[in-house]
């Protein structure tokens, strides 16, 4: 299939919003819908482009999937257990399904566009009422009116590399946005998936991102999340030769309160990205590199194009440049062919990093990459008694790592209450690690300034100080 790489007409979008009022119009259309989301921020902030489609056609949010009239899974396959749990709780929404036979249910997200699985589909879950892949997310309404009044079910899958300005968008907070800066990845590391089913690397244009945040701002949001698989190869292909390290000076000039940002490649990571970061007032000091190994041949095999050494230099460079910057990472363990020796060039690596918090997933074959081809791939006793050696590790070593930031002045942005404490609320702080101070339910959503206190279970306490 031949692949295209455009930006979706504004004639295009119209006609999607002129679905949205036919929908709102029929007399026997859903009135209620639930979004349930799998997977990274990027499914997360999809949804919210779903819920303002579905808000534009006339339907309310229901808090439970069983009492909705339209349920959609917003799928994620990056590993396979994410893959199974999202399947198990399709096929159970069919049995409830079966008391409310008005009940429609879609699926969509990356699992979707995985190769065969518009097949499997077809024969295994013929319940299932609308199915399509991520390139189709802006045709939700188009496709969604015509099996309301067709009575079919219908699968869509494009391999159409879109970017689609002027959605809907129903957030999912006040004080936090997310912002997409691009789409898709070209990286090709030989375990992921990414590439196949989100499609090849596009940036949205510099002044669509710029007046999206500008809306942001003036609708009083307190931090923007930009989010692209690979934020600092952003620009790439864009004609005014704009690039990520240009993008955030942009944004910081705005006055956005808090800027923060993922995920970064460690090879495309500048010193002119690092610069723009200390020289801003708005960018917080926190960044998530993710490592994946501490081996060099692994790395190769990985496909990743950088060494153990290189990403201890930009680390270095990261902690030259913004000295109490919080740094989190991303390892696989159990990578084919990954032997004892190698395993443990990850675990010094982690010694020798110290970071705030790492994510840890053992080695998972995806269908359709490289890696999955590889020869020796590791028993899952090996990679499961590796990663708890991993996690061990990290955890001893978070606790006098996270120490650094004891008797230091922080801001939180507020959450929630605490899971802990009802008298207390919890949000994170400018490095990203989550803290929790003494408040109430009226201050979520608040920034508040805080001097750290302790550490409870991996993350900060803190006392509260004037606000200015
Ligand atoms: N673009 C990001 C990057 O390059 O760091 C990562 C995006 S991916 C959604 C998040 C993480 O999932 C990766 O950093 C990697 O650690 C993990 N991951 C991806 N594919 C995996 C696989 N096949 N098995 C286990 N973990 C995987
Ligand atoms: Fe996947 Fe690598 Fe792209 Fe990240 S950079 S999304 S790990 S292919």
């Amino acid at each position: 299939m031949i692949r295209r790489n455009v930006a979706v007409s504004t004639d295009e979008i119209e006609k999607q919003c002129h679905f949205m009022e036919e929908i709102r119009e029929m007399p026997s259309r859903p009135r209620t819908y639930h979004v349930v989301t799998y997977g990274c921020q990027m499914n997360a902030h999809d949804s919210e482009k779903i819920a303002g489609m579905l808000e534009k056609m006339g339907m309310l949010e229901a808090e439970h999937r069983e009492e909705a009239d339209f349920v959609i899974f917003n799928t994620c396959c990056i590993r396979e257990n994410a893959e199974r749990k999202a399947l198990g709780n399709i096929v159970w929404l069919k049995e409830i399904r079966k008391k409310r036979p008005e009940m429609i249910i879609a699926v969509c997200g990356c699992m979707i566009q995985e190769p065969g699985m518009a097949e499997i589909l077809l024969r295994q879950y013929r319940f299932v009422n609308l199915a399509f892949g991520t390139s189709n997310l802006y045709k939700l309404p188009e496709m969604l009116f015509t099996i309301l009044n067709s009575n079919r079910n219908a699968v869509y899958i494009e391999n159409e590399d879109v970017i689609a300005e002027g959605l809907p968008v129903r957030r999912l907070r006040n004080d936090s946005a997310y912002l997409t800066i691009m789409y898709g990845c070209d990286n090709f590391c030989s375990f992921c998936i990414v590439p196949y089913v989100r499609g090849r690397e596009r940036s949205r244009e510099r002044k669509d991102i710029l007046r999206e945040a500008e809306t942001l701002l003036k609708s009083g949001v307190k931090e923007i999340m930009l989010l692209g698989q690979n934020v600092n190869s952003y620009g790439k292909g864009l004609p005014d030769h704009t690039n990520f390290a240009g993008l955030l000076k942009d944004l910081d000039k705005m006055g956005v309160p808090r800027i923060r940002f993922m995920t970064s490649h460690p090879k495309d990571l500048s010193d002119e990205l690092i610069e723009a970061m200390a020289a801003g007032s708005h960018i917080l000091p926190q960044f998530h590199l993710p490592v994946q190994s501490g081996n060099n041949e692994i790395l190769k095999r990985m496909n990743r194009h950088y060494t153990r050494e290189k990403y201890l230099e930009r680390v270095s460079a990261l902690r030259s440049a913004i000295p109490d910057i919080g740094i989190s990472t991303d390892i696989i363990v159990g990578f084919p062919g990954e032997t004892e020796e190698q395993f443990l060039e990850t675990m010094d690596l982690v010694n020798e990093v110290r970071f705030d918090s790492a994510f840890t997933f053992i080695y998972s074959p995806r269908k359709g990459t490289a890696a999955a081809l590889m020869p020796e791939q590791i028993p899952e006793g090996v990679s499961s008694e590796r990663i708890q050696r991993l996690i061990t590790l990290q955890e001893s070593l978070q606790k006098e790592t996270l120490s650094r930031y004891i008797g230091l002045e922080e801001q939180i942005l507020t959450e929630g209450i605490s899971k802990r404490s009802s008298d207390a609320v919890s949000g994170r702080g400018k490095h990203g690690v989550s803290i929790t101070v003494k408040g109430s339910a009226d201050e979520i959503g608040q920034l508040l300034n805080v001097r750290i206190t302790g550490i409870k279970n991996n993350t900060l306490t803190a006392e509260r100080m004037q606000n200015p």
